[in-house]
């Protein structure tokens, strides 16, 4: 059994429309790719350092401000202030900045 002639070009128009969508789409995502790689690159080359942690990616510890303890008195009795081991930053004296999540430092 043979095909009528215009069956068969119909065919073959449909599968060169398929194949050209399918390149097309392939074309379209790798493009899409290749901006957002070059979106990336060139917000990461403009990106100023953190102003918070002037690109350290850590601030001194804003609770203890730098010295690892805090006075803490369960009672607000002035008398009996102990200085106790800073909560935020476990004595380190220094936190992870939040504005940038620490992430210039590494
Ligand atoms: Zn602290
Ligand atoms: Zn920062």
């Amino acid at each position: 059994m043979r095909l009528p002639q215009p069956f068969l070009a119909a065919i073959k128009a449909g599968a060169t429309v398929g194949g050209g969508l399918i390149i097309l789409s392939l074309a379209a995502s790798s493009t899409i790719k290749v901006l957002q790689f070059a979106t990336e690159a060139k917000r990461k080359s403009l990106a100023k350092p953190c102003q918070v942690c002037r690109g350290k990616g850590f601030h001194i510890c804003k609770l203890c401000k730098g010295n690892a303890t805090i006075q803490w008195s369960p009672l607000y009795d002035p008398i009996h202030i102990n200085p106790c081991q800073c909560p935020t930053c476990d004595g380190h004296c220094i936190q992870r900045c939040l504005n940038c999540l620490g992430k210039e430092s590494y």
